[in-house]
């Protein structure tokens, strides 16, 4: 089967290209020019010191790493959320203990969790650790789903108050603010992705962001092996080969220097699907706090099956097989299948609900009107009453 309007396709041109080939010429391939570059651009934007590196995944990874996240920790985060988060609690031997979503904006449920904080766990002020189990909340991840900001502004003092440190996942956050101020302003480290379908990409890279000097060192050694000065291979621990390489942060530095321009496509994307969908009886449009703005990384609407006719699963099949168009549900909530089943902190209905009913529709940079006109009307068609 072919398909004609894809998810959400890489948009490389012909001057990123150049700059690739660029930093290829230079003598150095690894550690060149374009990584610095490419590091202080993108810190320039969101505050702190920048290091660029091989993943999103890589950046969490030495997130929690950096802030002392460490065997039998628990790691709090959304179930419903892509699974980087949970991964890296494992890589670093800690648990991730999933939280319930807000219903407004597919967030994370910060109030939900400030409660359980204040009334599940006890802190000296240097250490938090859950009451009943008897272990440490190493640190906390909040996620920026689907480009809108988490608001973790109440939720970070508290944790600041029990010693426990605040990572924020903005990989598809990435070009969102909260109150005027761009997402990671609350957390202790930002964790930036540059896979292929995100806002930027680098072909594949991830950058992690701080202010504070000593997690933007131990990071930076960390992810070179941690390889001491000199030429004698001491290694004072455990490191990791986690550095983006020059070509791909000449990739990212080149599609950053229109971020701006991408964000207003991503906008216009989302007006026209706005203007074209919001009148569908069982179709919902994304909400936005009045107090954000949105990178709008994947435009994501939700189906009422009663009211619409199908499910968002059964929409996603219909626009693949009759319309060419291809769409996605919201990621399935960690708690309810494969390597994290179980570990909620509490029921999940909220991230339930969302899961079953979100669809993302195919939001490229450069999707033509023509694109989301076929896109609109293969929705329409489907729709009950058509
Ligand atoms: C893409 C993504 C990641 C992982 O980034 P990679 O660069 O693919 O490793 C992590 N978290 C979230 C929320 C993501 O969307």
């Amino acid at each position: 089967m072919t398909t004609k309007v894809r998810l959400s396709p890489p948009v490389i041109t012909p001057e990123d290209r150049k700059c690739v080939c660029a930093a290829l010429e230079c003598t150095k391939i690894v550690d060149g020019p374009a990584v610095g570059e490419f590091e202080r651009a993108v810190a320039a934007r969101l505050g702190g010191e920048g290091v660029a590196l091989i993943s999103g995944t890589a950046a969490l990874h030495l997130a929690l790493v950096a802030v002392g996240v460490g065997p039998s920790d628990l790691v709090a985060m959304p179930s419903l959320t892509f699974v980087a988060p949970a991964h890296v609690a494992r890589y670093v031997g800690a648990d991730p203990l999933l939280f319930d979503s807000e219903p407004n904006y597919r967030q994370l449920d910060a109030d939900g969790l400030i409660a359980w904080l204040q009334e599940e766990c006890e802190s000296d002020g240097k250490i938090a650790i859950h009451t009943a189990t008897r272990r440490r909340i190493g640190a906390i991840v909040s996620v920026d789903l689907l480009g809108h900001p988490c608001d973790i502004g109440l939720l970070a003092d508290v944790a600041r108050g029990m010693g426990i440190p605040v990572v924020e996942d903005a990989a598809q956050g990435f070009g969102a603010t909260l109150r005027g101020r761009p997402v990671g302003a609350h957390a202790d480290v930002t964790c930036l992705s540059f896979n292929a379908n995100k806002i930027v990409t680098s072909g594949g890279g991830g950058m992690l962001l701080s202010k504070k000097a000593a997690v933007v060192e131990r990071v930076r050694h960390l992810a070179n092996q941690a390889k001491q000065d000199g030429p004698n291979y001491i290694h004072d621990e455990v490191g990791f080969n986690y550095r983006l390489p020059s070509a791909q942060a000449a990739l990212g530095l080149a599609q950053f220097g229109r971020f701006d321009q991408i964000l207003e496509e991503k906008a216009r994307m989302a007006a026209f699907y706005e203007d074209a969908l919001a009148d569908i009886p069982g179709l919902t449009m994304p909400r936005r706090s009045p107090e954000a703005t949105v990178s709008n990384w994947l435009f994501t609407v939700d189906v009422d099956p009663e009211l619409f006719g199908h499910t968002a699963h059964g929409l996603m099949s219909l626009l693949a097989e009759r319309h060419e168009v291809e769409t996605r549900p919201i990621f399935t909530p960690l708690h309810m299948c494969g390597a994290y089943r179980g570990l909620q902190a509490g029921e999940c209905p909220v991230a339930e609900s969302l899961a079953a009913t979100g669809l993302s529709l195919p939001s490229s940079v450069d999707i033509s009107d023509e694109d989301l006109e076929c896109v609109c009307e293969g929705i329409r068609s489907e729709a009950a009453g058509a």
